[in-house]
């Protein structure tokens, strides 16, 4: 099992340690969305220095380029990107459901590449075998995307979830068992093994790496996902089998905005174990997520949000967000927070992003790439600070009312 600690009990909100083969999360975080194996704009060593703790893959967009089996050969996610700390990858049900012409059978998931038109089956067990194979420490079970908000097409997924829940725990304890009991798949293509490079102490190495044997790899790790959309019926219904599998955390997914977040995560987080650790899926775009998020008992977050607005020149500050393609920033030359310590903040001014969006230069992306990203993973660490110094109700208060001018 995934071993994680909890330090600190609020309410619902925790403080605690997510151990996993390639480091430890303090919990509460914000976990980097690194869909295609990078956080777009930014490295992996730009990811470390803004902060950030753990990145989240994505399997769909993976096994669509380049490939399960080539990242596998690369010796996983981690040695693959170049980020050597925890990993996490999602199933990629959600987009594949958001695929036009999807073909949904009991079996799995029929589907077209967008890129070029390939046939592809995702099926429970298939999702687990890509998801070891592109090596992240926690998976996500293969969840079925409801096909609208009505009741009854909710019902029907969150029952799918279920099934395909309980295959997907089978799958994973056959592949985990295959860690421990046989050397398998990472050869070269004359035969030979590839030299053993486990990792496990959670420290940084320098330069590329080769790949190592599967049979030496880390331990992988399943969550299930809570289902069940805005209906209590159904979200309980959902925690309640989830907590009855055998897997080690939880994502809770389908939730899209703040408005009734709190009660659903009251009553999902009440269900649930409090000793495996809760992630919140595709939530962290508004700051209020992370505190409604964390002040309820989530642990993790992942949001693809951050960064996309920041190639739009959307950047947030402590009195909301702006946009730096405004005109009243182009002889501004301050920074755009003094208080930040990223990049960007410490070494540029506004005027300067301002004059790189207009004239479309990459760096523009580069630097409110960084410095979003770098926002959203030190508001996470500072209300895990609050939580522990026992000031969350009042950091919450004064971040809120600043932020939303409440
Ligand atoms: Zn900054």
């Amino acid at each position: 099992m995934l071993k994680f600690d909890i330090e600190k009990q609020d309410g619902l909100a925790r403080v605690g340690v997510i151990h996993t083969p390639h480091g430890d999360i303090r919990t509460p975080a914000f976990v980097g969305a690194a869909t295609r194996a990078t956080v777009k704009a930014l490295t992996m060593q730009e990811m470390r220095a803004l902060g950030s703790q753990a990145i989240l893959a994505n399997t769909y967009h993976l096994i669509l380029r380049p490939g399960s089996e080539l990242i596998q050969e690369a010796g996983g996610l981690a040695n693959f990107s170049s980020w050597h700390g925890p990993t996490f990858t999602d199933s990629g049900g959600f987009q594949i459901f958001s695929l036009p012409n999807v073909k949904i059978t009991e079996n799995g998931v029929k589907f077209k590449s967008h890129i070029d038109g390939r046939n592809f089956e995702m099926t429970p067990e298939s999702s687990m075998r890509d998801q070891w194979a592109i090596g992240a420490d926690i998976h996500m079970a293969f969840d079925h995307l409801a096909k609208s908000d009505s009741y009854e097409d909710m019902k029907e997924a969150m029952e799918r979830t279920h099934r395909w829940l309980d295959r997907c725990v089978t799958e994973h304890q056959r592949l985990a068992e295959g860690t421990t009991n046989r050397r398998f798949e990472a050869v070269r293509d004359n035969g030979s093994e590839i030299a053993s490079e486990p990792r496990n102490d959670g420290r940084e190495r320098s330069g590329p790496r080769t790949a190592y044997s599967c049979a030496n790899r880390p331990m992988q790790y399943l969550y299930a996902v809570v289902q069940g959309g805005t209906f209590d019926d159904l979200r309980a219904e959902s925690a309640r089998y989830c907590a009855s599998q055998s897997v080690d955390g939880f994502g809770i997914g389908g939730v899209f905005t703040a408005d009734g977040m709190d009660t659903m995560l009251q009553l999902v987080n009440n269900i649930l174990p409090e000793d495996k650790p809760r992630h919140l899926l595709g939530m962290g775009q508004e700051p209020i997520d992370l505190f409604i998020g964390a002040e309820y008992g989530c642990d993790t977050f992942d949001c693809v949000g951050p960064t996309r607005m920041a190639r739009n020149g959307s950047l947030y500050t402590n009195d909301g967000r702006i946009n730096i393609k405004n005109a009243k920033y182009i002889h501004d030359f301050t920074p755009l927070m003094p208080d930040c310590d990223c990049e960007y903040c410490k070494n540029y001014t506004r005027a300067y992003l301002h004059h790189l969006f207009k004239t479309d230069e990459i760096t523009a992306k580069v630097l409110a790439s960084i410095h979003n990203e770098h926002f959203v993973v030190h508001v996470t660490d500072r209300i895990r600070e609050s939580l522990i110094s026992g000031d969350f109700a009042a950091y919450k208060s004064e971040f809120l009312a600043r932020y939303y001018h409440q």
